[in-house]
């Protein structure tokens, strides 16, 4: 069986390194030839250079052509993953704590960006604010080839001890990943192992070593090829991974060499890493947290190192220009993540300087620190819960670091999303109740599956909609899909036990959904009842997402036991100007009063009726609106765990007007 489909892509940032690691891991679960199609280019699936290579970008449209036995099914669920249901989305890195740092007002180094004080050398900041220490010289131990040819009857023994090497430096990846100090890590070592252990590039090196070639020469001729083919791609993640590339090849011919590479970990506490190059793989196998900042000569602010770097909120400037080599003999430095300057050898002014500004940056960061157990209260007394997004276990640790009070939204698609067969009842009722028990006296509400027609799922039919945002989608595709939405009632209802569980429902459009939810809920107890199955019970809440959920939010809030306003789709629907469409960005705003009334009314209702009201939607953590959301009558508020902190700390600076403003 043959199949075709275009497809446009939804990945984030398109088809970079860890998405391709991932689809090719998806490709290899099914027995088709899985092709993708890109302009004049095709790509296997299976090889996650060649999909790099590719160039694909989010909103490019690609072909996808399966063939073979499950065809069909392979279609389905890469086309899923290609249109953007991947499970990486949740791996996006965050800033933590330590980055409030960089939004510290702008000190005496804080220049203009093109502007060079005397003694300063400039690169790109990527945040995490000032630094000051001692220097850590990264520096990698030199390779040697043999001059000349292998004679031809070596070649074969040549070949074996890269393949040697090869099994041996995989081995250490997959190591170090299943240490990573980060969920952000471990993926990108994972990307990284699955460009070592890409077959086209181990085609090419056995090429170079039949030619002759001495094992390391082919090694590093093989993957500069590579890299070389990555760098000429005009999108910037793509080129950066012509980093990984060169690095991997690095490595590779250092463990052919039997030399084991330097590493981060040697870094002593608090100094500042000063590198010609920091590879992906030599900052993910490190604990971070434990340097004082990075200063890398080359590196793009799109390089895994500096994503990393960004996800922990250190100090770090890349690409740094330094003609005169300074850095190379310099014993302290001083740098400012915001700025992009750094100062090798700093004049005792300048030292002075930095160190007062990390004593301020480190007061900020321990300030926001000390709210992560505080449960905030405005100036005149009103509590305010303040919880987290995730969309898997993974994100648990991250959210609970941050003081998160809870779960205000379990994106539960996540769960269904990039993967060969749905999950069934035991591994749904699974992660509910871990996520259940990590937050234990907190709510935890978790949102039933809301997927589309957009986001297809592999085993679950969805007709091609004209418009699929306005089409079968949340709560509409669970209901018309009794079967799928009950294996996650029974779930819920079995996991209901371990925690303080809420669920509610997206894109809810009229009372019926609760009341068909109700319905569906009440089969799956009498089911587990004759079963002889333990379950619990669980508040049933709204998500307000709809422009019709909150026109008529009072007859909603009379059947349900709380509101979460969705400010994402609310704001989209409100406005009528697509969420993912940059041409209405200035539309699709949550300030705009028509949105803000909107928000009103439902926070109204729900106080008319005695329920509580949240918002979950990314304007949770939007500190200029917190003052409109609590005077609303918002007591709930979901966010991504970084900026739990930041909200904690203005719900504490805050005092509610009183009444509740009218719409
Ligand atoms: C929202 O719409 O605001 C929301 C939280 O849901 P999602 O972003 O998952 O659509
Ligand atoms: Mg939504």
């Amino acid at each position: 069986m043959e199949t075709m489909k275009r497809v446009r892509v939804g990945v984030e940032g398109g088809l970079h390194a860890r998405p391709a690691a991932e689809l090719v891991r998806l490709a290899k679960g099914f027995e088709a030839e899985i092709v993708i199609g890109a302009g004049t280019q095709t790509a296997p699936a299976r090889s996650s250079l060649k999909l790099l290579l590719l160039g694909v970008k989010e909103g490019d449209e690609v072909e996808l052509r399966t063939s073979g036995p499950d065809a069909a099914e392979a279609l389905s669920a890469i086309s899923g993953f290609l249109s953007g249901g991947a499970a990486h989305e949740a791996a996006a890195p965050s800033a933590s704590i330590a980055s409030g740092a960089s939004q510290a007002p702008a000190g005496e180094f804080a220049l203009a960006a093109g502007e060079r004080p005397a003694g300063a050398l400039k690169g790109i900041g990527t945040g995490g604010g000032p630094a000051i220490g001692p220097v850590f010289h990264f520096i990698q131990p030199a390779l040697e080839a043999p001059a000349g040819p292998t004679p031809p009857e070596a070649r074969s023994a040549e070949l074996e001890k890269v393949e040697g090497a090869r099994v041996r430096l995989l081995r250490q990846i997959h190591e170090d990943a299943a240490q990573a100090a980060s969920p952000q890590a471990r993926d990108i070592l994972t990307a990284i192992a699955s460009l070592a252990e890409d077959a086209d590039w181990a085609a090419a090196i056995a090429a170079h070593v039949a030619d002759g070639q001495p094992a390391i020469t082919a090694i590093l001729a093989a993957g500069r090829e590579t890299a070389q083919a990555l760098a000429a791609l005009s999108d910037p993640y793509a080129r950066a991974r012509a980093e990984d590339m060169d690095a991997v090849a690095r490595l590779l011919a250092l463990a052919v060499n039997g030399l084991k590479p330097v590493s981060l970990a040697d870094c002593p506490e608090g100094a500042i890493v000063v590198a010609e190059d920091l590879t992906a793989l030599e900052i993910g196998s490190a604990d971070l947290r434990r340097t004082g900042g990075l200063i890398c000569r080359n590196g793009s602010a799109t390089s895994h190192a500096a994503i990393l770097a960004k996800a922990f909120g250190i100090p770090a400037v890349f690409g740094v220009a330094d003609p005169e080599n300074k850095l190379a003999a310099a014993r302290t430095v001083a740098l400012d993540g915001t700025s992009g300057l750094v100062y090798p050898d700093p004049s005792s002014d300048v030292a002075e300087t930095f160190k007062a500004r990390c004593a301020q940056a480190r007061a900020e960061a321990e300030r926001l620190s000390a709210l992560r157990d505080v449960a905030p209260v405005t100036r005149d007394g009103t509590p305010v819960i303040v919880a987290a997004n995730i969309g898997s276990v993974k994100d648990i640790e991250l959210a609970k670091e941050y003081g998160a009070m809870g779960v205000g939204l379990m994106r539960t698609e996540f769960l269904f999303l990039g993967r060969t067969a749905l999950p069934d009842e035991e591994e749904q009722f699974s992660t509910y109740r871990t996520v259940l028990e990590a937050f234990p006296g907190h709510p935890v509400v978790i949102r039933t599956l809301d997927i589309g027609g957009d986001k297809p799922v592999r085993g679950i039919s969805v007709p091609q909609e004209e418009n699929p945002f306005l089409g079968l989608r949340g709560i509409r595709l669970c209901l018309a899909n009794p079967a799928l939405f009950k294996v996650q009632l029974r779930a819920l209802l079995r996991a209901a036990p371990y925690g303080d569980l809420k669920v509610m429902l997206p894109m809810v459009s009229d009372p019926a959904e609760i009341e068909g939810t109700r319905q569906l809920i009440a089969v799956c107890e009498a089911e587990l009842t004759a079963e002889d199955k333990a379950f619990g019970s669980f508040d049933l809440g709204t998500m307000v997402e709809t422009p019709a959920a909150a026109l008529i939010a009072h007859d909603l809030a009379a059947v349900t036991a709380f509101f979460s306003i969705g400010t994402n789709d609310l704001t989209q629907y409100v406005m009528a100007a697509d969420r993912m469409n940059p041409s209405v960005a200035s539309l699709c705003r949550t300030n705009h009063p028509a949105v803000l009334r909107a928000i009103r009314m439902v926070a109204q209702a729900a106080q008319a009726h005695g329920i509580w009201c949240g918002i979950c939607g990314e304007a949770a953590s939007d500190a200029s609106l917190l003052q409109i959301f609590l005077d609303a009558g918002v007591r709930e508020l979901s966010m991504a765990p970084a900026s739990i902190p930041r909200i904690k700390q203005a719900i504490g600076a805050a005092t509610l007007s009183s009444p509740p403003q009218t719409p």
